[in-house]
């Protein structure tokens, strides 16, 4: 079987010699497997059933607009959706469970917020054939006899409630007026205003105008709107996108505290996150906007696993060709002992805006070491970062040496150029883009940004871009890398691509990193120390001195009563059920995070 998908937005007959149509040689041969099709604004369609998948429209089109993936026979049966003829195609769908939290996870690009959709009931899946208009009855006939059917059933009745918190919430934010407090007021289905607005730690932003609200904010006006309706499937497509790191931890235990005996289904990146607030967890695979397949249910952990290692056993499928691996620590790294040198150091900082303080009495990083930044938002990460950079001037203090050479991915990212990727990634490193070296192979192509080379910066979207800084970052030879957020937009394969790569460059070019992350499996996996921020958010920030990551980590997941232990097959940190035994025993011995 074979998926041929055309990204028609890429495809300009009158800009090349339709490649694609004169050398397909099904269509030599005089049947017909590509034509140029007059409904399609007179753009090629690929017939999949006489195509032989030979790939040479794909080597031909000039503008690479076509993609033919070769997929086992056996697939079809479980096509759920396919976006258009030549389009994206879903295979599979997760089956909700009454009670339990469902969660999604994999690459971006493979069908996480389709499947979200179709369950949600605002999709009706067509199950692979564009050219039928599907129906509610359609459906429930093809899922007959199987668990789903109940599910799906209900919902078309009317007697399962939906709620769905979407992706973007930038998107809703533009469309919403009036007061947080009011907003939330008219539509308290639940009775629980109060009780939400103290979980979700609104009381900052209870009486502020919806439109002026930061992405953090808006995030957890869009969650709280959700847990107050009363519903009977609750969906959150990416609920710790714009969070700080608190405030993610604190959404998992609300999540769990409020939704125990619904049905919840969810999409998201942060590996702490959907470990905690979890029960099954269903991993995505596939080639992004191509094709998506999702594997069975597994338990939390295990599903996290599958997913870390490429494998999925029950389907006997390889994900990818590589493993994502936390390994366990040995004692030198436990005590974030890294080199000697000092590559960068400050004292006295003092910074101070109208209404808010920056304070950094000391620190320093050293050769060949990775210091992670934690903290909630407004508590000046930022600021403290651009001050390290020279972006900022301190109002007092001395940072060291004052001259070193920099790479600095900064928080926010705009597409800064009209020159194309290659351009870009050249001037950072002449080697960069040598197809040999373990940059290319490791970052580069991981990445897929050499799918991207010939695109201009401007036209990327915001994952891309976001891809594109960190490798630019990384290509650079420095003495002090400095990223600030750089998970954000990017997925979960993504994220540890990136750090990997910024452990290797910091060891092997015995510079120092520091890495402003909330994603806290991150620095897991990436930091040999790190600082905690402390202070006020909006008011004074307090920039303690690195400390090895155990000790960081410990005190600061105290304040919020999760205790993690160490998966024994993967090394990743997991949270522990609140109340196992583990959890217990763990807050009994003073160990929040276990090493
Ligand atoms: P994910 O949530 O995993 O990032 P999506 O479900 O949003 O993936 O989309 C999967 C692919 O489906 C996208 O890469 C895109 O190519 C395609 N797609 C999504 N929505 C549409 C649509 N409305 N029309 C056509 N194609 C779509
Ligand atoms: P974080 O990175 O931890 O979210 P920031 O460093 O961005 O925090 O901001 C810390 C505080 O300083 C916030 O209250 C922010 O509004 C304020 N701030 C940051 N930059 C400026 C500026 N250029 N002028 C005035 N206030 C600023
Ligand atoms: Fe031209 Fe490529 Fe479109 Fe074919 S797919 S018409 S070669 S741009
Ligand atoms: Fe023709 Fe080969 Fe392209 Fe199929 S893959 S449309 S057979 S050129």
């Amino acid at each position: 079987m074979r998926v041929a998908v055309i990204n028609y937005a890429d495809c300009k007959p009158d800009k090349c010699r339709v490649e694609c149509v004169n050398f397909c040689p099904v269509n030599r041969s005089g049947t017909k497997a590509i034509e140029l099709v007059e409904a399609m604004k007179g753009k090629p369609v690929i017939y999949e059933e006489t195509c032989i998948g030979c790939g040479i429209c794909v080597k031909k089109c000039p503008f690479d607009a076509i993609s033919i993936v070769n997929l086992p026979d056996a697939l079809e049966g479980e096509a759920i959706h396919r976006y258009g003829i030549n389009g994206f195609k879903l295979f599979g769908l997760p089956t909700p469970k009454r009670g339990a939290i469902t969660a999604i996870i994999g690459k971006n690009g493979t069908g996480k917020t389709t499947i979200l959709k179709i369950l949600s009931g605002e999709l009706v899946p067509n199950f692979g054939d564009p050219e039928v208009m599907p129906t509610q009855d359609m459906v429930l006939q093809r899922f007959r006899g199987k668990e789903i059917h109940s599910y799906f059933k209900e919902l078309y009745n009317k007697e399962l409630r939906v709620v769905h918190k979407v992706q973007y919430v930038e998107v809703v934010g533009r469309l919403l007026k009036g007061k947080v407090s009011d907003l939330l007021r008219r539509i308290d289905e639940r009775g629980k205003l109060d009780e939400i607005r103290t979980l979700l730690r609104m009381e900052s932003m209870w009486e502020k105008e919806s439109s002026t609200l930061s992405g953090g904010e808006l995030q957890k006006l869009l969650v709280g709107a959700a847990l107050l309706r009363e519903a009977d499937v609750y969906v959150f497509d990416e609920p710790s996108s714009y969070l700080d790191i608190n405030e993610r931890l604190n959404l998992s235990r609300v999540l769990r505290q409020l939704l125990g005996d619904k049905y919840v289904l969810m999409v998201d990146h942060d590996l702490i996150v959907l470990d905690y607030v979890a029960d099954l967890v269903n991993v995505m695979y596939g080639e992004p906007s191509i094709y998506g397949r999702v594997s069975k249910s597994y338990s939390v952990r295990a599903g996290i696993n599958h997913m870390l290692k490429g494998f999925l056993p029950s389907e006997n499928v390889k994900m990818r060709d590589y493993e994502i691996r936390f390994y366990m620590k040995d004692l030198a790294e436990m005590e974030g002992v890294t080199g000697t040198s000092i590559k960068i150091s400050w004292s006295g900082v003092q910074k101070s805006f109208l209404g808010f303080s920056l304070s950094a009495p000391r620190g320093e990083v050293r050769e060949g070491e990775v210091v992670g930044i934690v903290g909630p938002n407004g508590i000046g990460k930022t600021t403290f970062v651009k001050i390290l950079v020279g972006e900022l001037k301190a109002d007092a203090g001395i940072v060291e040496p004052e001259k070193s050479r920099l790479a600095y991915k900064p928080q926010v990212i705009s597409p800064f150029t009209e020159r194309t990727v290659r351009e870009v990634m050249e001037d950072a490193s002449k080697d960069s883009l040598s197809s040999s070296s373990w940059f290319y192979v490791e970052v580069v192509r991981r990445f897929g940004l050499h799918k991207l080379l010939d695109s201009s910066v401007s036209s990327l979207s915001g994952g891309e871009l976001q891809k594109l800084m960190i490798a630019k970052t990384l290509a650079k030879e420095a003495d002090v890398y400095v990223f600030d957020e750089p998970s954000a937009y990017i997925d979960v394969e993504e994220r540890y691509v990136m750090a990997r790569a910024i452990k290797r460059v910091t060891r092997e070019r015995r510079s120092a990193t520091l890495i402003v992350e909330h994603d806290l499996a991150i620095h897991d996996y990436v930091a040999d120390r790190i600082i905690v921020f402390s202070g006020k958010p909006g008011v004074s920030g307090n920039v303690e001195e690195p400390v090895p990551l155990r000790h960081g980590l410990n005190k600061f997941l105290r304040e919020f009563g999760i205790t993690f232990r160490r998966d024994a097959e993967t090394g990743r940190p997991r949270a522990n059920k609140p109340m196992s035994y583990l959890d217990r025993l763990q807050k009994e011995r003073n160990e929040y995070y276990a090493m």
